[in-house]
């Protein structure tokens, strides 16, 4: 034993120096954003960083073995992938195909304060750390391709599809992996194809404003206007004109899955999902709405087209996932809201909320921790389940209070107007002991819907008023959206199917507004 390690001293310093540095400036990173409580969280996540980084030592080893190979090799990924740990270290930003394009270019950088003074003086630091390491591997004085500690490599790599194998995405979404997918997903075209909506579309309803808040994450049953024995819409609870709906269904509980599904023709039932759709903000658009998206919730590649057919798209703290623990705040899409808002009428305005996404504790701000309790550590297991409810419902008051700022200012502008909120999908809390959301649960299937109309649509349509009333606690499949929306405005010369729109009665009587009938 002590003439083995002797043979192969160099080597395995240089292995073992080379992954501490490894490590510490790029792996590492990836979990110091985590909020953690108590040594078992704190020993649970160390070993996952140490298999994560012995994988990917099983990489470095390979690459090592030829010295022009890891001179070129490792000098690019060193230096590619430093850069991002220090991100992460400082601004906790989710390594993502944003971030890739914005490295692509440099003024968007320098835009969004990511090259700094302290950012120049690390590279300037990784530089002579990347020498040292070169240094280090000229005194390695083994065959590497011979040496028993190839097996250990192999050992590496199979880590690293085990743990893929576990649970899809445990290293593949960490650095160093994710840098790879992101530059892969970057160079990758877009598959979604939008149809082209015929010129001779038009609306006959020209005169309504239409303010949707896509949701995130959030469950009816824990909508205290449904019901539920907490006061989780206090504010909401106070208003006139709002309808809660109890028994929204979607079978589709995975955000990319759910929310193409909702802005466009798809439908729940369709097994196929079809690549080529009609994507509701391209009729609008020529339908003469003003269509306008505000997102703090990241963009991903099986949406991006439908959100880019919005005429005006503004994205909130866009480096930033919903991965990331210094995610901005809903609120923070209130500001441009209300400036697009002024333009008043025949308007679109759709705002994509984080809502109540996991982390929980990242999603509101302090005034609304009423229910407590909560949550002190991202490790689900070592959490009690009463403390992860009541940070899930503190996130409803913020998004109680959230929709009621919105109706404010809707109801500011006097004009007919709807604000409709609706969740992707629904979040599972504990039943049958699963926690969140994307994997099969009926609790994750029923999402919050909350529709408010101003004085003045109802003034103008109070026969489509009724019709949003007889559904309250009627099953709705969530393929209303789309087909309500058209069907409000009234479009002509297109397709879709009145027989789902929550605007019409249970016999699908064609729309009569009281202006129509003067
Ligand atoms: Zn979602």
């Amino acid at each position: 034993m002590l003439s083995f390690l002797k043979k192969y001293k160099s080597q395995l310093y240089f292995h073992l120096l080379l992954n501490i540095i490894v490590g510490l400036c790029i792996t590492l990173s990836d979990y110091y954003h985590i909020p953690l409580s108590g040594f078992r969280d704190y020993f649970i996540y160390f070993i996952h960083f140490l298999l994560l980084q012995f994988s990917f030592f099983g990489i470095l080893y390979f690459l090592s073995i030829n010295k022009y190979l890891f001179y070129a090799t490792f000098s690019v990924l060193f230096m590619s992938l430093s850069l991002l740990g220090f991100y992460k270290y400082s601004l906790d930003i989710s390594i993502s195909k944003h971030l890739i394009e914005a490295i692509f270019e440099v003024s968007l950088l320098v835009s969004v304060d990511l090259i700094s003074i302290p950012f120049i003086g690390y590279l300037l630091f990784i530089g002579v750390v990347l020498y040292f390491i070169f240094k280090q591997y000229k005194k390695i004085v083994v065959n590497q391709l011979k040496s028993p500690l190839i097996i250990l490599a192999f050992l590496g790599i199979a880590t690293y599809f085990s743990a893929e194998n576990y649970r899809f995405g445990t290293f593949k979404n960490r650095l160093p992996y994710i840098a790879f997918n992101s530059v892969v997903k970057f160079f990758q075209e877009d598959n979604l194809l939008l149809l082209p909506v015929d010129d001779t579309t038009k609306s006959t309803v020209n005169d309504i404003n239409f303010v949707f808040i896509l949701g995130e994450s959030v469950r009816a049953d824990h909508i205290q206007l449904n019901g539920y024995s907490r006061e989780t819409s206090p504010k909401l609870s106070k208003r006139k004109n709002i309808i809660s709906y109890s028994d929204l269904y979607t079978p589709l509980t995975h955000t990319v899955a759910s929310v193409k599904q909702l802005l466009t023709n798809q439908s729940v039932d369709d097994a196929v999902k079809s690549n080529e759709v009609y994507s509701l903000f391209s009729i609008l658009n020529t339908v003469g709405y003003k269509t306008s998206w505000i997102g703090n919730s990241t963009i991903v590649k099986s949406y991006a087209p439908i959100i880019l057919s919005n005429q005006n798209v503004q994205l909130i703290d866009k480096f930033r996932s919903i991965l990331s623990f210094n995610k901005a705040l809903d609120e923070k899409m209130l500001q441009p809201f209300d400036s697009i808002l002024k333009t008043k009428k025949n308007q679109f305005i759709t705002l994509h909320m984080v809502g109540s996404h996991w982390w929980y504790e990242n999603r509101y701000s302090d005034e609304f921790r009423k229910f407590t309790p909560v949550i002190n550590s991202k490790h689900i297991p070592s959490l009690e389940p009463q403390e992860i409810i009541n940070s899930y419902d503190n996130t409803l008051l913020y998004l109680d209070n959230f929709i009621d700022v919105v109706i404010n200012s809707v109801e500011k502008t006097h004009t007919k107007s709807i604000v409709m909120y609706v969740a992707d999908h629904g979040e599972i809390l504990g039943e049958d002991g699963k926690w969140l959301h994307a994997q099969e649960s009926e609790a994750s299937k029923n999402p919050a819907m909350i529709i408010w109309y101003s004085d003045e649509f109802i003034t103008a349509y109070p026969n489509l008023v009724s019709s949003l009333k007889e559904k309250k606690d009627k099953r709705i499949s969530a393929d209303f959206f789309y087909h309500s929306i058209l069907d409000l405005f009234q479009v002509q010369n297109f397709d879709y199917e009145t027989e789902k729109s929550i605007f019409r009665s249970e016999n699908n009587e064609p729309i009569l507004s009281s202006e129509s009938l003067e």
